[in-house]
């Protein structure tokens, strides 16, 4: 590895291979498997609250089409900005499924299943605080804010509303256990210049294809890209198949990693999931020696943070 430290764990959407993701239950339990960072995707609701949950939708994580049946858009799809933080909450959040109903993780927390409920941003806020204390543990938190420009569109700015929660339960500056990412490059450049947020900020990094922002992902991450947004961002949080290509079958460095280290910036990439890996790669161990060991990124976003932490703390560096 590259780094002098061990790389973190960033418990993605909680232990959300085990238990419905971003529920205070999947928070709990990555907390007790040694996670460095929880992670909150955060959408506005309808009275403006902030709650955790992945997508501005409903209808894939909870019972919204048999709840509430007419209250979907004309896409067809049910969106958390149009429900009231109570209505939210009498919501059943399940483990996640597709447009059909199948479950999208076969493997993991049944279909259907459990008494999960939506919560706040400063519920989880409130949650982790209450464990680090409770346990004498020093575990960070990662917010994510959610498609900032369509949020804007509905008439509720998340980012400000978000430093003054993160504020309030004592994350101020870099030295402060916590990171906030997003995809979106204009929103990370406002939230340090204008809106005085001094927190180690994260630009995500995704595909062009999947039309996450208007940020062009494949100029980030070139030399340039990398240069102007250390001007701005203490890492990168890339997308797993943008580290390496495949020669042969085998996995080899695109030097993505390598090129942001050297501008000093960490590299943080997602999403490591043993029931879905990405190509070239047969079992979670190997996937994670080859980014950790061989990459040397500086952390990784995982649903499995039990099995993450293992792997890391089986390694020689010092914590
Ligand atoms: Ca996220």
């Amino acid at each position: 590895m590259n780094s002098q430290t061990k790389p973190v764990v960033i418990a993605h959407r909680g232990a959300s291979g085990y238990i419905p993701e971003h529920t205070l239950a999947a928070k709990a339990l990555a907390f007790a498997m040694g996670a460095d960072y929880l992670e909150q995707d955060v959408v506005a609701s309808r009275d403006d609250a902030l709650v955790v949950l992945h997508d501005i939708h409903l209808d894939r994580v909870t019972d919204v089409v048999q709840a509430f049946p007419d209250r979907a858009r004309a896409d067809g799809r049910y969106y958390v900005r149009d429900f009231d933080l109570d209505e939210l909450r009498s919501l059943c959040v399940w483990e996640r499924m597709n447009a059909d109903g199948s479950s999208v993780y076969p493997k993991r927390f049944p279909p259907r299943s459990g008494s999960f409920r939506i919560h706040t941003l400063g519920e989880e806020l409130e949650l982790v605080a209450a464990l680090n204390a409770s346990l004498g543990k020093r575990a960070g938190v990662y917010p994510e804010i959610k498609r900032p420009a369509w949020h804007k569109q509905e008439g509720v700015d998340i980012a400000p509303r978000m430093l003054d929660e993160l504020t309030a339960f004592g994350y101020r500056d870099r030295d402060d256990p916590a990171y906030v990412q997003c995809f979106d490059a204009d929103e990370l450049v406002r939230l340090r210049n204008e809106l005085g947020c001094e927190l180690r900020l994260v630009q995500l990094i995704g595909d062009n294809s999947w039309g996450e922002s208007a940020s062009d992902y494949d100029e980030m991450r070139t030399r340039r890209g990398l240069k102007k947004l250390a001007a701005t961002v203490d890492g990168v949080g890339p997308w797993v198949e943008h580290l390496y290509a495949l020669d042969s079958g085998r996995p080899r460095s695109s030097g993505f990693v390598e090129a942001a280290q050297s501008e000093g910036l960490v590299v943080h990439p997602f999403t490591f999931r043993r029931d879905s890996l990405p190509s070239g790669f047969e079992s979670f161990d190997a996937l994670l020696a080859f980014v950790l060991g061989e990459l040397g990124a500086d952390g990784l976003f995982t649903d499995f943070p039990d099995l993450a932490r293992r792997i890391i703390d089986a390694s020689p560096l010092p914590n």
